[in-house]
């Protein structure tokens, strides 16, 4: 391998090429190459390493090595260079192997005699396969081309490795994505959902990884990316965005597009014997391995959109768009690496599960997935890499895993589970026009939580009694511009025909923190969820507010109007948005239109501050409503979207439930009606021990009225409460167990 030329590289793609199309079976195939490397390139060994499962690397084909080591030498992934090199995703290149960090002695293959090893890992848009080894007698270290040249020689392996050309016997040569894969991410809406693979961008296949005209492939290459460059120029200047973060986006996507340094890199590729699909791919591959390695998230975000604008060129180039032909399959879960709430509603109920790889719990899609009732599970970590269109998938949306390609065993037990909820849904659908009346005879009042008009139907299935929070934003989050007054009246007004009376708190637009809208214009802020969102930016810009509050109006015409104000800290914020809807209320009479019939106008309850208002705001509001998601995370000064810290502080704590308890007093005291509608109403422990510290209205998803009515109608809540007093005065830091425990005793179905 002195002389690595472009020309050698070339030749030995060909050659590679050639043998590839030559009948054989994997094997065959793997022993010819590892020949044809080793005699082209004038080494002495060279190796060809695949996994044969995510841990273990098995020796499959070698020229050099002892035979009798092939199939029976393994390593772990980390475990010696060739090791190393698998997990770290990058060559290692040494003139004095044994004396290597890591370097681990296998007596089977005979290799103590090869001084210099270089080995390049196989791999596919950052999907490690293998390692692809060459070794010398002679100390020396190989030239960065003879490098290049073995990266470009793995890179047509990697290919040819997904097309399936070394299946053969045996677990490392068993073809790809044909084995059960289980991913452990985390829950954005419960429940399960069994079905068949739709990828939201489905891989596009490179079929001819070697090319033999170099000039030509340059030329579609440089072609490729011109229309690159004008799609997304094209982009940039029609989305009529301001300044926003998705103008940003867009203009990291023209940078790259306009990178000399990457079409550089790849035309580089292609002078070595690559296509110029195989050239993107192979630089896609290295921006993937570098994502993987890269721990700053603003780092990460700009690495994911040099992956985005690679996929764009591959498609342009292979032609393969979104639209692939491939029929979507009956019973489709979604699979992608992220999706945005509009694309989302798209698909629409016709979805039965969705796997994400990053999303987080109250990412825009989390929320519609949640509003359209389908289970999803994010931070599926390599599911797009993993999946193919049509996979038989398992869903399991309450513990946050997807199974893939299930053996029968798991989805027999996967099945059992989805029969025993779907019995236990009949059990509640019994229960739904019985009031959620306990044991001592105190009974709760359960609404629901909806976002969309497709959320109202479920009013009657779920025998909610009305939508204790409407969460407005929804609407904005889907739109490209901020949707029109006469547009919201006419949606607020047929969400209010459907409720047929049933009363339907509208929370003005809670909007900043995790919820950007993608036209709003973004200030960056050390730290959103703490900053300018919600009524915050209604009292401060009140453009939109007063828009939606006229819409609001509008909507009701003569029917009762009820209102809620979001994240109000303090009586003042209460004071002036209140005002806002009093000189709507003044304007609209003067234009002559007619008024609501009455109108309601509470505060949420999301910081702890608002609970120590004077007796005036409690006096003042009609209602209050606690939004426990927010306030939980404040109580605890923990973010509800880390995951890391979330779970230290439960809601049956002692310090939170007394602090619940503070606010039913405050409540009590005035008189005001007080509900709770963050996703712990939903549960149904934790529903029951909102009861017992005084809550009377609790608002929730519609799925889980059912369970939570279930087990209320079980159990006394005066005894519940004195089972919480017993274990807070014994000064234990969580209720949780004594309440299990006498459940347990005392009620028989939770
Ligand atoms: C809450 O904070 O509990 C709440 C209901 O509002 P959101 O989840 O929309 O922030
Ligand atoms: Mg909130």
């Amino acid at each position: 391998m002195a002389d690595a030329t472009e020309s050698d590289s070339r030749r030995l793609l060909r050659r590679l090429r050639d043998t590839l199309a030559e009948q054989g079976k994997g094997q065959e195939r793997l022993d010819r190459i590892t020949h044809l490397i080793a005699d082209s390139i004038g080494c002495e060994v060279c190796s060809i390493y695949l996994f044969r499962d995510d841990d273990t690397l098995e020796l499959c084909a070698t020229e050099g090595l002892k035979a009798e080591s092939v199939h029976q030498t393994r390593l772990r992934l980390g475990e010696g260079l060739v090791g190393r090199v698998a997990k770290s995703g990058s060559p290692i290149n040494t003139a004095n192997a044994p004396g290597e960090k890591g370097f681990r002695y296998m007596p089977e293959t005979g290799e103590e005699i090869y001084s210099a090893f270089l080995g390049v890992p196989i791999q596919r848009l950052g999907e490690a396969l293998g390692v692809l080894v060459v070794q010398s007698k002679l100390a020396r270290q190989y030239t960065e081309d003879e490098v290049y040249a073995l990266e470009v020689v793995a890179m047509v392996l990697a290919e040819m490795t997904e097309l399936g050309a070394f299946v053969g016997e045996g677990e490392a040569l068993a073809r790809l994505h044909t084995h059960p894969a289980l991913f452990r991410g985390g829950t954005g809406q419960e429940g399960t959902a069994e079905g068949r693979v739709w990828l939201h961008e489905p891989r596009v296949v490179v079929t001819n990884p070697v090319a033999d005209d170099p000039q030509a492939e340059c030329e579609r290459l440089r072609r490729a990316v011109e229309e690159l460059r004008l799609s997304v120029d094209t982009l940039v200047t029609e989305a009529d965005i301001g300044d926003g973060e998705q103008k940003q986006v867009l203009e990291t996507y023209r940078m790259f597009a306009n990178s000399r340094g990457w079409l550089a890199r790849m035309e580089e590729d292609i002078l070595r014997g690559l296509s110029a699909e195989a050239a993107v791919e192979k630089e896609q591959s290295a921006t993937r391995t570098r994502m993987d390695q890269v721990a700053d998230p603003y780092l990460r975000e700009r690495l994911h959109d040099l992956d985005d604008i690679s996929n764009r060129l591959l498609r342009i180039l292979t032609g393969q768009g979104k639209e692939t032909g491939a029929a979507m399959p009956d019973n489709p879960v979604l699979v992608a690496r992220n999706i945005g709430p509009g694309e989302l509603l798209e698909y629409g109920r016709k979805l039965k599960g969705v796997v994400l790889e990053e999303g987080s719990v109250g990412s825009h899609a989390a929320v519609v997935a949640r509003a359209l009732a389908i289970p999803l599970v994010i931070h599926a970590d390599r599911i797009t890499t993993e999946a193919l269109n049509g996979d038989h998938i398992l869903v399991d949306g309450d513990q946050g895993i997807v199974h893939l390609r299930p053996d029968d065993n798991v989805a027999a037990a996967f099945r059992d589970k989805i029969a025993m909820q779907a019995k236990a849904m009949e059990r509640y659908a019994g229960l739904k026009l019985l009031p959620a009346q306990a044991l001592c005879g105190t009974t709760v009042g359960l609404h629901m939580n909806a976002g969309l008009m497709a959320d109202l139907p479920s009013l009657e299935g779920s025998g909610a009694l009305g939508v204790g929070l409407f969460r407005t934003e929804l609407q904005f989050l889907i739109r490209n511009q901020v949707p029109k007054r006469g547009e919201l009246a006419a949606l607020y007004s047929r969400v209010l025909d459907a409720a047929k009376g049933r009363r339907v708190a509208f929370r003005t637009l809670d909007i900043g923190s995790d919820k950007v809208l993608p036209y709003m214009k973004r200030v960056a802020e050390p730290n959103p969820a703490m900053g300018w969102r919600a009524i915050r930016v209604g009292l401060e810009k009140p453009g939109v507010l007063r828009m939606q509050l006229q819409a609001l109006l509008r909507a009701a015409r003569g029917r009762p109007l009820t209102v809620m104000f979001p994240f109000v800290a303090q009586f003042e914020e209460f004071l002036q948005a209140r005002d806002h809807l009093m000189r709507e209320i003044d304007r609209e009479g003067q234009l002559g239109h007619v008024l609501p019939e009455r109108i309601e106008i509470g505060a949420m309850l999301e910081t702890p501050s608002l609970a120590f208002a004077p007796k005036q705001f409690f006096e003042l509001a009609d209602f209050i409503s606690i939004g426990g998601n927010d306030l939980k995370q404040f109580f605890y000064a923990a973010d509800r979207e880390n995951e890391r810290v979330r779970r230290r502080y439960d809601t049956l704590n002692v310090s939170f439930l007394t602090f619940i308890g503070h606010i039913v007093d405050r409540c009590a005291e005035t008189g005001t009606p007080l509900s709770f509608c963050g996703e712990d109403a939903g549960r149904p422990v934790e529903a029951l021990c909102l009861a017992a510290m005084g809550l009377r209205t609790l608002s929730m998803r519609p799925a889980s009225i059912g369970p939570v009515k279930a087990l209320l109608r079980r159990v006394s809540i005066a005894e519940t409460r004195a089972v919480i007093d017993e274990a807070a005065a014994r000064g234990l830091p969580s209720v949780r167990p004594a309440v299990m425990e006498w459940l347990a005793r005392h009620a028989e179905v939770m």
